[in-house]
C-alpha cells in the first residue's frame, strides 16, 4: 500500500523505533507513547482493519499476540500487567488503517477506557 504510514515504516521509508521483526511481523514504539511501554504489533501484509481478516489470517493474529505477550515480558511489565488493544474504524478512533496491535504497560491503566 503505497500511502499508508506503517508500510512505510515496515519498508523503512520512514524512521520508527524498531524493537522485534521477523518475515511476517514488525513491532516499533509508537511515536506518542501512552505509557513507559507502548510498542506497535503489525503484520508485513497490508490488512486496513479486523474487519478484514479471513479464516487463513487466524495463525497470523495469534502470532501478533503472542509477540505482543513476549515484548511485554522482555520489557519486565508481563507480571505487573499490561493492555493490548486493535481499534477498529470510526468509533474506536483508528487512524491509520494497517491492523496494530497496541501493547501499553509501565503504570497502572484505567478502565473502563471511556
Ligand atoms: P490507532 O488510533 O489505533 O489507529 O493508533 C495509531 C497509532 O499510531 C497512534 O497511537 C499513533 O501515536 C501512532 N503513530 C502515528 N504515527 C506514527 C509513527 N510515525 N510512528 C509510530 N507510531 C505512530
Ligand atoms: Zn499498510
Amino acid at each position: 500500500m503505497a500511502e499508508c504510514l506503517f508500510c512505510k515504516i515496515i519498508n523503512r521509508e520512514i524512521n520508527a523505533t524498531i524493537v522485534y521483526e521477523d518475515d511476517r511481523i514488525v513491532a516499533f514504539n509508537d511515536i506518542t507513547p501512552q505509557g513507559p511501554t507502548h510498542v506497535l504489533v503489525v503484520p508485513r501484509r497490508h490488512i486496513p482493519t479486523l474487519n478484514d481478516l479471513e479464516p487463513g489470517d487466524d495463525q497470523l493474529v495469534g502470532e501478533l499476540i503472542r509477540r505482543a505477550a513476549a515484548i511485554a515480558k522482555s520489557k519486565g511489565i508481563a507480571a505487573g500487567g499490561y493492555r493490548t488493544v486493535f481499534n477498529t474504524n470510526h468509533d474506536s478512533g483508528q487512524t491509520i488503517f494497517h491492523i496494530h496491535l497496541h501493547l501499553i504497560g509501565g503504570r497502572a491503566l484505567h478502565w473502563p477506557p471511556g
